[in-house]
């Protein structure tokens, strides 16, 4: 790619507000001019070396701060470019001076990601490594934060590489086939080359469902405690926050709004709203309450029906759910069963949904209630592999396997194998969007290198 000569830029780089230190960041050819304007240093800039400065007030020439500024030189830097990063101290009124006088000087202000799109051009990283930057620095959680960081590494990437390599490798073999078939040189037989398809496609099968676990580990869920009155539907919100903070009452009808709360489970951001009771309310605003209780069933990633463990489960609760909800139910009090013969999960006969034994008072169950919880919309984790984590991944991926499929079915049904490379070549153009790259040079490359046609 040609070099085309960039403009320095440069921005706060430290969150607003203030703080001990706060870090201007530049990036581009001119940057070491840019801050000798501004700076006095004792010792000149050199590559991945700090260097003590004295940041000069432009207006009256005395020292305005003392900063620690670091030098990368291009391209072993962040973006690959030239960066100098002014560590002054955390005053909003400086920093926001310091970027006054470099924009003054010359540089110009990043636009929002613009030093990771800066790295993505130079090559440094990939669009998945791109994604995993603004995924790590949003991550609330440390398991959401150790998903980006291996994506980051370029897990998914590396995963993606041999996929992609088969891919070409196919695509190689029947371009040759198309363009040397007079010469005799071997087509590859139907059989073959469907079992090549099939063998591209599982992985990416594999990598398309991870999308359910990463999905919501990256972004987490909803999940709505629903249930009649007084069975404990606070209680159970307490026990799985671990303090107080729904009103627990003897009576029934005293959560009249939904509360809602943030918490973790696995590393997944849950936002768990206790809904009022679900039963005909006598007063306004247990009514409304009751509004909204349906209204957050309706937008609940999960809902969590609780029902009292000596009751039965009736298909009266079956009315308050919408069609197709993600549903587990609780049987809560079960300290008050007589005898356990229930076994810790189970299903309803009357609701499709898994069923478990908790008591919000003695503990028991909680544990599993959790695991349920996250079980049931995230599916079994899979710490360890490589995830799809976002729309645009997922996306991708599922257009490669269609084309595939396509491609399969184009070859099975003897159509010529032209309309099945065009498939293929969409199915590794989608790969292709996944990561940023392009391909064309590369099976060009491997064409020839491969067959040494030399025509
Ligand atoms: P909600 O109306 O469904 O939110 O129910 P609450 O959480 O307010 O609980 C109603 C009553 O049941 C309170 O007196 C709780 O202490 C009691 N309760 C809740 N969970 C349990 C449980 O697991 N076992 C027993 N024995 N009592 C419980």
């Amino acid at each position: 790619m040609d070099q085309i000569p960039q403009e320095t830029i440069v921005a706060i780089s430290t969150a607003p507000g203030r703080g001990g230190i706060g870090v201007v960041r530049l990036s581009g050819a001119r940057a070491r001019e840019v801050v000798a304007l501004l700076l006095r240093l004792r010792h000149p800039l050199a590559p991945a070396r700090a260097r003590f400065a004295e940041l000069i007030d432009a207006a009256t020439g005395s020292v305005l701060d003392q900063a620690v500024v670091t030098f990368f030189a291009a391209p072993h830097s962040y973006t690959g470019d030239d960066v100098v990063e002014i560590a002054a101290h955390g005053s909003p009124v400086l920093l926001d001076h310091i970027l006054r006088q470099c924009c003054a000087n010359g540089a110009r202000l990043a636009e929002p990601g613009e030093f990771t799109q800066r790295a993505f051009l130079a090559g440094r990283i990939d669009l998945t490594q791109a994604e995993a930057v603004a995924d790590l620095i949003a991550s609330s959680t440390l398991q959401q934060a150790r998903l980006a960081a291996r994506q980051l590494g370029g897990t998914l990437a590396k995963s993606l590489a041999p996929i992609k390599s088969a891919l070409v490798d196919l695509i190689a073999e029947l371009e040759a086939g198309i363009d040397f078939a007079e010469d005799d040189l071997d087509v590859m037989p139907s059989h073959r080359i469907t079992a090549q398809i099939a063998a591209i496609r599982a992985p990416l099968h594999s990598l398309e469902r991870s999308f359910a676990y990463g999905r919501v580990l990256r972004d987490g869920f909803r999940l709505a405690i629903v249930g009649s009155p007084n069975v404990g539907k606070s209680s159970l919100f307490n026990r799985l926050l671990d303090r107080d903070r729904a009103i627990v009452a003897p009576t029934p009808g005293t959560t009249r709004d939904t509360v809602s709360e943030s918490i973790a489970i696995e590393g997944i951001p849950i936002e768990i709203i206790d809904t009022a009771g679900l039963r005909n309310a006598t007063d306004q605003a247990e009514q409304m309450g009751i509004i909204r209780s349906h209204q957050t069933i309706a937008e609940a990633d999960l809902v969590l029906l609780v029902v009292d463990a000596t009751d039965s489960i009736s298909l009266d609760h079956r009315a308050i759910l919408p069609a197709n909800s993600n549903v587990l139910i609780a049987r809560n009090k079960c300290d008050l069963l007589p005898s356990r013969n229930l076994p810790e999960h189970s299903r309803s006969d009357s609701i499709p949904a898994p069923v478990l034994l908790t008591s919000a008072l003695t503990g028991e169950g909680i544990d599993s209630l959790r695991a349920a919880i996250v079980a049931a919309v995230a599916g079994p984790a899979l710490p360890e592999s490589a995830m799809l984590t976002n729309l645009r991944q997922h996306q991708a991926v599922q257009q490669s396997l269609l084309a595939l499929d396509a491609a399969h079915a184009a070859i099975t049904t003897r159509i010529p194998h032209e309309m099945a490379l065009l498939d293929l070549y969409q199915a590794l153009h989608a790969l292709d969007t996944l990561t940023g790259a392009t391909t064309t040079n590369d099976i060009l490359h491997l064409i020839f290198s491969r067959f040494c046609i030399g025509k």
